[in-house]
């Protein structure tokens, strides 16, 4: 049978399974190698971030960075209800029916694929100059919460925790996740338990220290906390700790922090939340 292979297998790999399915766009093949050299695990090393999935931002960074919610979900999710509209008045079985079926499953795979490629450019860049990434393990929190955030915390969070461990892997950089409970009624510096918030108090202000930053931002705060604790480092502090240390040994350039003590509202624009929004 013809095939389009996209790069020949390299040396040293055997194949082992080939895995055929059709999808909208085609009938693929996925081929499964094998070689015989082992890959050592990455080991926790140099700067660490934390990771907060929230529900109204796409993901919140401990280093005050915030990615939003990409947009180009919503224009293709209207397409997508127009053509449902539209196949309604299609009679059952006729050309025109299949034709505006196949339609259909043309967008859910393209849907499918703008996800996808969006989890691994906000994966690359969230590794972009860290050595360690730690998330919330979410199989425990959508447990713990209702039936709202069961809904919210669907597969794509998921998903993209997977996609994020394997760029994490890939690109030398240790992940791994902690248990989130708790993690939004932390305080990131003096680690009081400050009590559960709604989800309309978007900004996380300290009764016992005083220290304010955004809801989201001290939640990944904690995350990265609690990793850090997980594999043995010193945990770090907040703003005036850890500031002067990461501007020295991160080298990206143009970066800029936003969070600040007094609790700036202007967090949300970093370059990183810029460039993966595109
Ligand atoms: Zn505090």
């Amino acid at each position: 049978m013809p095939i389009n292979l996209h790069r020949p297998v390299p040396d040293g790999f055997v194949v082992k399974q080939v895995r055929v399915g059709s999808i909208a766009s085609g009938w693929y093949a996925q081929l499964i190698l094998e070689s015989g050299v082992s890959v050592p695990d990455v080991m926790p090393n140099g700067n660490s971030i934390g990771i907060d999935v929230g529900l109204e931002k796409f993901l919140a960074v401990s280093d005050g960075q915030l990615v939003e919610r990409p947009r180009f979900f919503n224009s293709l999710q209207r397409e997508l209800r127009w053509l449902q509209r539209k196949l309604k008045n299609k009679t059952k079985g006729s050309a025109n029916y299949r034709k505006a079926q196949h339609k259909i499953r043309r967008l859910h795979e393209r849907i499918y694929d703008t996800r996808k490629n969006f989890h691994y450019l906000t994966a690359h860049s969230l590794c972009d100059g860290v050595g360690m990434v730690f998330a919330e393990d979410l199989n425990l929190k959508a447990t713990s919460r209702g039936m709202l955030a069961k809904h919210c915390l669907d597969a794509a969070w998921g998903s993209f925790l997977d996609i994020l461990s394997w760029v994490c892997w890939k690109r030398g950089v240790y992940f791994a996740k902690v248990n989130p409970n708790g993690t939004s009624q932390t305080c990131p510096q003096c680690g009081t338990h400050t009590g559960k918030k709604k989800l309309s108090e978007r900004v996380h202000v300290c009764h016992e220290c005083g220290y304010t930053t955004d809801r989201d931002v001290a939640a990944a705060m904690v995350v990265e906390q609690r990793g850090l604790a997980a594999v043995g480092h010193t945990v770090k502090l907040p703003v005036e700790v850890r500031q002067p240390c990461r501007r020295v040994s991160r080298q990206r350039g143009l970066r800029t922090r936003r969070v600040s003590s007094s609790g700036d509202a202007s967090l949300g624009t970093t370059r990183e939340a810029g460039r993966t929004r595109e």
